[in-house]
C-alpha cells in the first residue's frame, strides 16, 4: 500500500497523513509515514537547501532536480524496501508535487518533468493519491493563523499558488484512477472520514 497526499501549502496534508497513519495502525498495518523532501539523511540535507530563503535565486530546473534527487534517495532507501516487506507507506507529497509546482507553477515543460519523475522513482507510482483541495485564500489565512515564518517556496505570490492549485486539478482529471480529490475547506474530522472512506474502499479494508 503506497498512498501519497498532495495539495498546496497549508491545505491540511500533514494533519490528514497523521490521522490516516493512526487509522491504519489501528487496523494492524505497519505504517511508514514520510514527508517530502526528506526521509533519509541525504534527503534531509537536500531539504534544508531547498527551503533555505537565502537560496532564493535558485533556477526552476535546479529546484526540480534537487527535489528529484531527494526523492530518488527516498525511494531507494526507504519506500521500495518498505513496500517489499509489506508495510503501508504514506507520503506527504510525491512526484505530483514536482509536476504541480515546477511544471504548472514555474512553467517547466510538463512532459520533461514526468520523464524526470519516472527516472527518479524508477517508475514507482503511488497506488492512491489524495489531493486535498483548498483555495489559495484559505491557505494564506491558515499561514497567518499559524503565525509561521514563510519558507522559500511559501514566499511565492498568490498567482503562483493559483497556478499550482489549477495544475493539481488538471492532474486529478488526467489520472482519474489514481487521484481522489477531497474538499479541504471542510473541517478536519469530515476530511478524515472522507479519506478513511476512500482508503477503505480502495484497499478493501475490513
Ligand atoms: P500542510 O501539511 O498541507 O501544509 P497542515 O496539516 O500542516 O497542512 O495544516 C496547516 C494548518 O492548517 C495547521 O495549522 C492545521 O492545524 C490547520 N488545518 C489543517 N486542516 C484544517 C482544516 N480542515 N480546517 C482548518 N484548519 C486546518
Amino acid at each position: 500500500m503506497f498512498i501519497s497526499f498532495e495539495g498546496i501549502d497549508f491545505s491540511g496534508k500533514s494533519t490528514q497523513c497523521h490521522l490516516l497513519e493512526k487509522f491504519l495502525t489501528e487496523k494492524g498495518y505497519d505504517v511508514v509515514l514520510l514527508r517530502e523532501p526528506g526521509g533519509t539523511r541525504i534527503s534531509e540535507i537536500i531539504r534544508k537547501l531547498l527551503l533555505d530563503k537565502r537560496a532564493g535565486d535558485m533556477s526552476a530546473l535546479t529546484e526540480l532536480l534537487l527535489y528529484s534527487a531527494s526523492r530518488a534517495q527516498l525511494v531507494d532507501e526507504v519506500i521500495r524496501p518498505a513496500i517489499v516487506s509489506g508495510r503501508a507507506v504514506i507520503c506527504d507529497r510525491f512526484t505530483d508535487s514536482s509536476t504541480a509546482y515546477q511544471g504548472f507553477g514555474r512553467g517547466l515543460e510538463i512532459k520533461e518533468i514526468e520523464m524526470i519523475n519516472k527516472v527518479a522513482t524508477n517508475g514507482l507510482e503511488p497506488d492512491l493519491t489524495i489531493f486535498i483541495d483548498v483555495t489559495v485564500e484559505e491557505s494564506l489565512k491558515r499561514l497567518k493563523l499559524a503565525g509561521k515564518l514563510k519558507d522559500r517556496i511559501e514566499s511565492e505570490g498568490t498567482r503562483f499558488f493559483e497556478l499550482v492549485r489549477q495544475g493539481y486539478l488538471q492532474l486529478a482529471t488526467r489520472h482519474k484512477d489514481r487521484f481522489k480529490v477531497v474538499d479541504g475547506m471542510d473541517d478536519i474530522d469530515n476530511i478524515k472520514r472522507r479519506v478513511k472512506e476512500i482508503v477503505v474502499k480502495r484497499f478493501t479494508i475490513k
